[in-house]
């Protein structure tokens, strides 16, 4: 899947796992936990199998750049971004960060922490596109809401 659905959920994980188990264990380890599933939500997400369409690449750039915005206003930024980077670490580590664009030869895609048989549920262009819609939003709702109460 396409870095703005990790982006949301890894976030949302680590934010809410972080947090669950810091107040009702008062685990002081809570941020490794949250941290690790985090991450680990990649590798379910990436069960989405996308379909790239018109631009794509735009859309996730914009995304980033409201979705760091937001942390930023709301307070939440190390939380936004430590969700982002988390999110979407198995691609960051894969994919050399996105290095393999430039030179795949120098930068070779891995499979450390992805399956080679591309297993999972096929989406279409239109059906990616529109999950990215209402991955974008739902964090603007987060927003109005958080705005708002
Ligand atoms: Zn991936």
């Amino acid at each position: 899947m396409y870095s703005n659905i990790h982006t949301s959920i890894g976030t949302i994980i680590l934010i809410s796992i972080s947090s669950v188990t810091e107040s009702t264990l008062g685990f002081t380890g809570s941020i490794f936990l949250g941290a690790s599933f985090s991450a680990f939500s990649h590798y379910i997400v990436d069960y989405l199998l996308e379909s790239n369409y018109k631009r794509r690449k735009d859309l996730d750039i914009i995304f980033h750049v409201v979705f760091l915005t937001i942390g930023f206003f709301t307070g939440y930024f190390w939380w936004f971004f430590g969700g982002m980077i988390l999110g979407n670490l198995f691609d960051i580590v894969d994919k050399k960060g996105g290095l393999y664009a430039i030179d795949i030869k120098k930068y070779p895609i891995t499979y450390y922490f992805h399956r080679k048989s591309g297993k999972g549920i096929k989406l279409t262009s239109k059906q990616t596109r529109n999950i990215t819609y209402i991955n974008f939003s739902i964090v603007l709702l987060y927003v109005i809401l958080e705005t708002i109460f």
